[in-house]
């Protein structure tokens, strides 16, 4: 690694909602940086304005805020190369354009859309495979390589609309290292000559992401697979800017894949299958699209960071679980795989899990009476740190609680009646009304006790507690299995317990 301190950068086109493969690409930008002791940077790229959603900036922000995974240096914190949004930095890039063209490294063309096409279906029509603007046939099309120099300045003077294309050498093997894939060859008879400026006064992605990867300082471009096909054109334009001393090193990671087949995950599969794709709930002020996010459906931003960690990087040990600290500690590109890595939603919950059980029945019982409150659920706030205890073991989110804990808050409503049609017979009203009755004259009323005295009476009465427990489970929670019953009663109290037991044989005596 080169001497320089190590500076990153994540930037993304405020163009929606932020895919969790865009999540994964920051993160292992934040975990290289923090690793490194450099800077992770966030940049907007907003140069193409007909793409820009309002919102969307913002959304990028407080996913980052929420994740623990901030940048040093941002449109929000500022920093030494501000500004951080490329729209601001509008007139920063003309210099470095009007440098290739005196170096007849790019060139100005004219063409209308209507020539472009009419290009194209020429191309098309003569069988050749890809057709493009390349260093063959922009000698056919209005440039200033085919038209007289006089004829180019006046159609600037007119303020004629124009791009300026990078002009690519006919036949050249472009080459550069690539952290995760190796050495790659690309040859330029197989790259056309991109538009790197718009008379707007906008530089294209390629231009403006070179140019500022340079003037930031950027290290390490780290970038998901989609932009490998770009990169030897970024080489190159080091190469003509002079800049190649201070040409960052690049690694591609691996797509993020669909759980069933093959491809890139999309939002359609996260919709198809039940889970989220995002960081946060978004909705698109455009078409009103909503995206479901990983926060909202009760994900602990520690374990989404945790999963995401492990779709494309492993740390060569069995260790499955992370803090964000010992990821930072443990993190190498060399590490990253060159393979699509598919995306494991039994996994994501497990891990989640995993982090529910870390968590202190306090804080849980915390953010459970929250969702109780919210949804209007009354409950006594010294109870819940037992309730959470006795659930948690079911559970994979904070909002399972609601369904895991509701007989907790709710008289049951239905009975598991498959295990009634199988358990229930003549003798269970009077076994399960002599029990209420030794219940109803337990005191205190405190899990040992409730225990001591069921088992007493079912013992006098001779039967087999196996027989029955479940039957009482059932009137009690409606539910055929759940935590320890005894537990539960304790909770309960004694008049709620005498009162379901009451309502399940009426239930059954109907
Ligand atoms: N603006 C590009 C994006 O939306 C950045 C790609 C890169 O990191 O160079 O992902």
């Amino acid at each position: 690694m080169s001497s320089r301190k190590v500076r990153v950068r994540f930037a993304p086109s405020p163009t929606g909602t932020l895919h969790i493969g865009g999540v994964r690409t920051a993160l292992y930008n934040y975990l290289f940086a923090h690793h490194h002791q450099g800077e992770f940077i966030l940049r907007i790229e907003d140069t193409d304005q007909t793409r820009f959603v309002p919102g969307a900036e913002d959304y990028i922000m407080e996913s980052l805020r929420w994740l623990g995974i901030e940048p040093s240096e941002s449109p929000l914190h500022g920093g030494p190369h501000a500004p951080y949004r490329q729209s601001e930095r509008k007139p920063l890039y003309r210099k470095y354009v009007d440098q290739l063209l005196d170096s007849g490294h790019a060139y100005y063309a004219f063409d209308t859309p209507e020539e472009l096409d009419e290009m194209r279906q020429r191309l098309s029509a003569a069988k050749v495979a890809s057709p493009q603007y390349n260093a063959i046939t922009r000698h056919n099309m209005k440039n200033s390589l085919t038209l007289a120099d006089d004829e180019v300045k006046r159609k600037l003077d007119n303020n004629e609309p124009y791009v300026v294309r990078i002009k690519l050498p006919r036949q050249e093997e472009v080459r550069f290292f690539d952290n995760i894939r190796g050495w790659i060859v690309v040859h330029t008879q197989n790259m056309d000559d991109k538009v790197l400026f718009k008379s707007d006064g906008m530089p294209t992605y390629h231009m403006a992401n070179v140019v500022d990867d340079y003037l930031m300082q950027i290290t390490h471009v780290i970038r998901g697979e989609e932009w490998l096909p770009s990169a030897p054109l970024h080489v190159l334009l080091y190469r003509y800017l002079g800049w190649e001393e201070q040409m960052p090193q690049f690694a591609h990671l691996p797509l993020i894949l669909k759980p069933d087949g093959n491809g890139k995950l999309s939002k359609r599969d996260g919709d198809r299958l039940g889970f989220p794709v995002a960081p946060l709930d978004w909705k698109d002020p455009h078409t009103g699209d909503t995206t479901s996010g990983y926060r909202e459906k009760g994900y602990f931003p520690e374990a989404v960071l945790n999963f995401l960690a492990l779709l494309g990087w492993n740390p060569g040990t069995q260790q499955e679980l992370f803090s964000l600290d010992e990821l930072v500690q443990a993190f190498s590109l060399e590490r990253v795989s060159k393979a699509g890595a598919k995306f494991d939603f039994e996994k994501a919950k497990w891990v989640n899990q995993q982090y529910l059980w870390k968590q202190s029945n306090d804080q849980l019982a915390n953010d459970f009476g929250k969702l109780l409150q919210s949804a209007g659920i009354a409950f006594e706030p010294q109870k819940l740190p037992r309730i959470v205890a006795l659930v948690k073991e079911r559970s994979y989110f904070v909002n399972d609680f609601l369904t895991q804990a509701a007989f907790f808050f709710n008289d049951p409503t239905q009975y598991d009646e498959a295990i009634l049609a199988k358990r229930w017979n003549e003798q269970s009203a009077g076994i399960l009304s002599g029990w209420k009755n030794s219940l109803a004259a337990t005191e205190p009323f405190l899990a040992a006790d409730i225990e001591l005295a069921s088992k007493t009476y079912l013992e006098q009465a001779g039967i087999p507690i196996g027989q029955v427990l479940q039957l009482f489970r059932v009137m009690i929670t409606g539910a055929a299995a759940g935590p320890g019953m005894f537990e539960i009663c304790e909770l309960l109290g004694k008049e709620t317990v005498i009162k379901r037991l009451e309502n399940g044989i009426s239930h059954q005596s109907k």
